[in-house]
């Protein structure tokens, strides 16, 4: 048995839906790119989507509607994926680390208000693996010190905190159709947010600062006017992925359904043995995308389980570990010592719609087998 990594679950649905894109004769941002950001908005029951081609632009332009500068800081988890601290130095702001908790490898919410400078702009937490944040704690932080929340959600579509959807709690929340994410476009990206100067700011940048107003007010002096009104950036998508997106989103609800069992069984599993698995909190659910364990050999139990040809993967190496980001920020490990032990023993196991229930069990099965 061969299970790798990762494998993206289609169907017809989207051979179909890409196929009438192309006959269409509109391969650009289109109509079909309006109609993902209409479902996707109405999915989560948000005001304004602004689809892009990737989370790392929807994370950029976000943070320049909220009026990021130079020298502002912004502070992140450490344990994250590079695009949220690269996202900040764009702008020549400062990307703070924030430690992590033990169980949930989470940003730990109790060691954010020491990080608060007066330089301090946004917070982004990132819901690691899919599981969302303490977000009652991060928006009462944030309110108190006039902060304003972008969460990076490339992780958890979909996800609840508290009964709320994740998409309608922070100012702007972006989540990633890459490749390996719970609903993929192959690349691509959206911004989602309540407030209508946020959306407007993100949709005149993903196109060369182009407004669609003066587009709206001048069109009667023909379909050539237009005018820049920012220093935008090429970051829309196309209709050839919007029509995947579509696809994607119908059995978006199936294919969590589907992550969700796999977790429940490799949670039963591990229960009792040498594996100890990510801890999800009772206030809350998971997107899945990630199942993460740790083990006391996890190099060794790597290489053990690419030789059983089960693809396995590390997330994150933290951004403190990273030379570039070491250097230019002088970030010192001794300030995170709990992402530094999450990240010497964590491993993410195979976890995706497509897996048979024998591929789960195989999976379990050498796990437990080469797990110390
Ligand atoms: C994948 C990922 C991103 C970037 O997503 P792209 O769509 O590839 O730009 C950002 N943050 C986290 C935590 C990620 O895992």
């Amino acid at each position: 048995m061969q299970i790798p990594f990762h494998k993206t679950y289609t169907d017809e649905e989207e051979i179909t839906g890409v196929v009438a894109a192309i006959k269409s004769g509109w391969l650009t941002m289109g109509p079909k790119t309006i109609e993902f950001e209409d479902r996707f908005r109405d999915y989560l029951g948000c005001r304004y989507a602004v689809s892009m081609n990737s989370a790392t632009a929807a994370l950029h332009l976000a943070l320049k509607a909220i009026g990021l500068q130079a020298g502002d800081e912004v502070i992140i988890p450490t344990n994250t994926f590079i695009a949220t601290a690269e996202v900040v130095t764009y702008f020549g702001a400062v990307p703070v680390l924030c430690d992590v908790e033990e169980d949930t490898h989470n940003m730990d919410v109790s060691k954010i208000k020491k990080l608060i400078t007066s330089k301090t702009r946004s917070l982004i937490p990132v819901h690691f693996g899919g599981q969302p944040c303490d977000m009652d704690e991060i928006m009462a932080i944030a309110r108190q010190h006039k902060l304003l929340v972008i969460e990076d959600a490339a992780h958890c579509l979909p996800a609840h905190y508290k009964g709320h959807k994740i998409g309608t709690i922070g100012d702007i929340t972006c989540f990633s159709f890459y490749a390996t994410k719970t609903l993929c476009t192959g690349e691509g990206g959206m911004a989602v947010t309540d407030n209508a100067a946020y959306s407007q700011s993100m949709k005149i940048n993903r196109l060369h600062g182009i407004s669609r107003d003066a587009w709206d007010r001048y069109s009667e002096k023909g379909t050539w006017y237009y005018e820049v009104v920012d220093n935008g950036h090429k970051y829309n998508t196309t209709d050839i992925n919007a029509a995947l997106g579509l696809a994607q989103l119908r059995k978006l609800e199936w294919m969590w359904q589907r992550r969700g069992e796999i977790a429940a069984k490799y949670t039963k599993a591990f229960n009792g043995t040498a594996v100890i698995s990510s801890v999800i909190r009772s206030d809350r659910d998971s997107a899945w995308h990630l199942y993460v364990i740790k083990v006391n050999n996890r190099d060794d139990l790597i290489d053990r389980l690419k030789a059983d040809k089960i693809g396995t993967s590390v997330h994150f190496i933290p951004v403190h570990k990273h030379p570039y980001y070491k250097q230019t920020y002088g970030y010192q490990d001794k300030n995170y010592p709990v992402a530094n032990d999450v990240f010497s023993r964590t491993l993410s196991l195979p976890i995706y719609p497509g897996m048979t229930d024998e591929q789960v069990d195989y999976v379990i099965e050498k796990v437990i087998k080469h797990a110390r």
